[in-house]
This record gives structure tokens, sequence and C-alpha cells, in this order.
């Protein structure tokens, strides 16, 4: 397990702000058994809260855990579309049903990108667990990939208006949408690739308050770690770029993004 070059530092009049990543792969299988070394790493970058996300039932079992062991680890269980023909929602709602143990529904949602075979399949099991989620009260954390319209219709088929649409990555058209549906948007290290021009049009319409940022490590890593592992920490250089881009103050935007975090998964 790759951690954070000791070399790495802030400056040491940097630390007076708290960074929240609203989507990490702690129980990723290669990252659960260091987890807490992971986690205690993120103080070097201020990243200090963690929303970690469900996708099948290990990693769904994995994320209540670890909500259960660090009160700033949040968990999300649900069922990524990739996983649609394992889907069973008994163990799920055994954990929806106890009181302040989850905090969301996801990641369920669409991913048209390497088939479209399987279209009705996911939106079938992306619609009864977005049925789930309503029925807790419960904000959702959305994968769509390759597959704008559907996701959209769907959430508003469902009147599903409280939730995050994660590692948002597309142009302002498709932000105005999600946005229009009282979705937050959550931008990755994606933003920072060479590639994101319409991305980083996007971000100049999305309102600070509707702002989140994430790692979604192990995968997406950020420049300038491209290639390596991607630490839930690196959250910190997603918020910086964000922050040089927009023109404003990191620990003012690092404020206004933890705050939206929490009015999500508060309500
Ligand atoms: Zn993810």
């Amino acid at each position: 397990m790759s951690k954070i070059d000791p070399k790495l530092r802030l400056p040491p009049n940097n630390h007076n702000y708290q960074i929240f990543n609203s989507h990490c792969h702690l129980n990723d299988e290669k990252e659960y058994e260091h987890a807490f070394d992971l986690i205690k790493e993120g103080k070097k970058f201020n990243v200090t809260d963690f929303i970690v996300i469900g996708a099948n039932q290990d990693f769904n079992d994995r994320a209540v855990q670890l909500s259960q062991k660090n009160k700033h680890c949040y968990c999300a269980v649900g069922w990524h579309p990739e996983y649609w023909s394992l889907y069973q929602n008994i163990k799920m709602l055994n954990y929806l049903e106890q009181p302040n143990l989850v905090s969301m529904v996801g990641e369920i949602g669409l991913d048209y990108h390497y088939s479209i075979d399987d279209k009705l399949d996911q939106q079938r099991i992306f619609s009864s667990q977005l049925d789930i989620a309503k029925q807790y009260n419960l904000p959702v954390s959305i994968h769509t990939r390759d597959a704008f319209e559907d996701t959209l219709q769907i959430l508003k088929d469902h009147h599903i208006f409280r939730g995050v649409i994660h590692n948002f990555n597309q142009g302002p058209k498709q932000a105005e949408a999600f946005l229009d549906q009282g979705f937050m948007l959550s931008i990755s290290g994606v933003i920072t690739f060479k590639n994101a021009q319409d991305l980083r049009e996007s971000l100049k319409i999305i309102p600070n308050n509707y702002l989140l940022v994430e790692t979604d490590d192990p995968y997406l890593t950020p420049v300038p770690f491209r290639g390596k592992f991607n630490h839930p920490a690196y959250a910190y250089f997603t918020l910086k770029y964000i922050a040089e881009y927009l023109n404003i103050e990191l620990k003012e935007l690092a404020a206004k993004v933890y705050q939206n975090t929490e009015r999500l998964i508060n309500g």
C-alpha cells in the first residue's frame, strides 16, 4: 500500500480548516486493512472526514464497519450498476433499519460505458434502490457514465431531489440539469486532467453551496500523482485546484464544501 510521500507537507500555518471527502473507498479490499492509517494520514492534508461508499455486499459491509469504528467515517450502502446481477437487498435493508447507521444510499446509477445490453436491468435495480432511499429518507450517491439522459429521467420519474452526482465530469448543460433536480455535484481529481475543459466550464456555473469534492480512491488520481495510488487525502489537491481556478481562498472553499457535505447527509 503506497502511503503519502513523507516529503509532502502543507505549510505549517495551513492547518486551520477541514476538508470533507464525499466519496472514497477506504472499504476497497486493497485499502481496508490500512484504513485507519489512511484516515490518520488524511490529517496531513486537512482531510478529516470521509463518506465511505458501498458498491456490492462486501463493500457495503466494510463501509458500515468503518463507520461503526471511526466517528469521522460516514457510510453509504448500495449496489453499483456493475454489480446489478448480484443485487440483493436483505442485508442492505437491515443496515438501513438501524437508526443513525447509514448516511446515504450509493453508489447507485447507470453505466453504459462498456455495454448497453443490460440497460433495462441496470435501470430496474437503480429504480428499486431509489425507492428504498426515499422510503428511508436518505440522500443518494449517483454513479452515471455515458447515461446522462436516462439517469436524469429516472431521478425525475422517482421524484428524487436529494443527492449528489459523484465524479461529475460533464459540461455546463448537464451540470445545470442536475442542479435543477436539486442535486449537488461532486468533483474528483478528473478536474486536474488536461482534457477536462468541459468540466472546468461547468465549475463556473456550479453555485458554491452545491459543490463537493471527492477522491473515488483508489481510482481517478489527481495531478501531480496520476498513474499512482489515489490516497483519500488527495481530495486536498482537487480542492486546491478548484480554489485556484475559481480564485477563491482555499480555506473559505474548504469550509463551504464541508458545510455542503454535512447538509447533504443531515438533510
Ligand atoms: Zn466510487
